[in-house]
């Protein structure tokens, strides 16, 4: 099988430091080696010239169906849903030229997730690998008008959550996505009850499928946790016995610190502007005590609100490192090895022989300067399954290395 092989890359294996000099060996969409190899006829060798080499982001919180492509205006969550597969494509392939080459749903319109998934697997389209979510289950939810809201699932009561949950695993949802409570930018009207927590997860569970809550308030994120939610979105309020409860339970958390952070620095204006500082700070205070209590962060967003187009995922790690203080190779960390074990698809995440080989070329090193991520111009291809899938990379020889 033809091999290719980047030699003279600074190695981020998504694990370790930065190393200099390094060769990646990619065979069958994997990574054979990452040691010098003796060469055989047919390898492709990609002098990188001290470019990096890293993994391939994952965004553990998308919404294919917010928003459209570029951030342009016109957009509504009531718009035909064949509109919305549309967009959700486009902001699926800005993703993965983007350098995101994994995300994770975070809810969706009708079934939009689970086709576009299906879409990609199967090679009919282009984007990144996609864990596709169910749409939204609520304790029945309100707009400012009175109405009640179309594109969330209305449960109200534990048969109901068990329904819905087997509802949308039986439309193609991996993830089955609860609003479990009001706080950061969501006015949901109720807390889900224990009964009806339980009746969620335990559904998913018996179907292989992983849970996700919307949570904010401190109770709430305590009961997810203990629960057995999988992944905890935004928790605001977490405190220190959520956070050894998170730990004990081995879930993922995406602090989405992002959105609060861009919509205070627009003086709280815009379509999700009801954050304030004081929580914002307390997230931020809250990480380092999560990370040295072994609790899986992982990067995103609500990519798609008004405050935050889609393709400006990386300035989210930015955030992390220049305003919340975390080192920047723990944030890439997140963004890559975490977010592998989050997809949950095997041997994703991280540079090593027998890993997939979704990785990402970088002129500089984004753990010196993270903001190099954010830069299109920086980012000199991205590939996925061993394959170029954006941008441009010359073999010895002029040949194309991968076509
Ligand atoms: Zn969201």
């Amino acid at each position: 099988m033809t091999r290719t092989i980047f030699i003279n890359a600074t190695l981020l294996d998504g694990e370790n430091p930065a190393r200099k000099g390094a060769t990646v060996v990619v065979e069958g969409g994997r990574i054979a080696a990452t040691t010098p190899v003796p060469p055989r006829d047919g390898d492709s060798v990609v002098d990188l010239g001290g470019r990096t080499l890293m993994p391939g982001m994952v965004s553990g919180h998308y919404h294919a169906v917010y928003g459209r492509p570029g951030g342009k205006p016109g957009y509504t969550r009531d718009a035909d849903p064949v509109q919305q597969a549309y967009w959700a494509l486009g902001n699926a392939q800005v993703a993965l030229r983007a350098g995101v080459t994994s995300v994770v749903g975070a809810a969706t319109f009708d079934t939009i997730d689970a086709t576009l998934a299906a879409s990609i697997d199967a090679g009919d389209v282009l984007g990144p690998r996609f864990v596709p979510a169910s749409r939204a289950l609520s304790p029945t939810v309100k707009d400012n008008s009175g109405q009640i809201i179309s594109h969330v699932l209305q449960c109200d009561g534990p048969e109901a959550f068990r329904r819905g949950a087997l509802l949308e695993i039986g439309r193609g949802a991996k993830v089955v996505k609860i609003f479990a409570g009001e706080g950061h930018g969501q006015f949901v009207g109720r807390d889900m009850t224990d009964a009806e927590l339980r009746a969620a997860v335990d559904a998913a569970h018996e179907h292989g499928v992983r849970t996700r809550a919307h949570v904010a308030g401190r109770d709430n994120v305590l009961r997810c946790a203990q629960v057995g939610v999988d992944i905890l979105d935004h928790a605001d309020g977490l405190d220190d016995a959520c956070i050894d409860a998170i730990a004990e339970a081995g879930a993922f958390m995406v602090p989405s610190i992002y959105l609060p952070f861009v919509a205070l620095r627009n003086g709280g204006k815009g379509g999700s502007g009801y954050f304030d500082q004081a929580s914002l700070d307390h997230s931020c205070a809250m990480l380092g005590r999560a990370i040295e209590a072994g609790v899986k962060l992982v990067p995103g967003d609500d990519y798609g609100a008004a405050e935050l187009p889609h393709g400006t995922y990386a300035k989210e790690l930015t955030c992390y490192v220049d305003y919340a203080g975390i080192d920047p190779l723990e944030v890439i960390r997140w963004a890559t090895r975490n977010g592998g074990v989050m997809t949950g698809i095997a041997d994703l995440g991280t540079i090593a022989p027998g890993k997939l080989a979704d990785m990402l070329v970088v002129d500089g090193d984004p753990s010196a300067d993270i903001a190099l991520l954010s830069r299109s111009e920086r980012l000199v291809a991205v590939i996925k399954d061993g394959k170029v899938v954006s941008g441009n990379l010359q073999a010895r020889q002029g040949q194309p290395a991968l076509a």
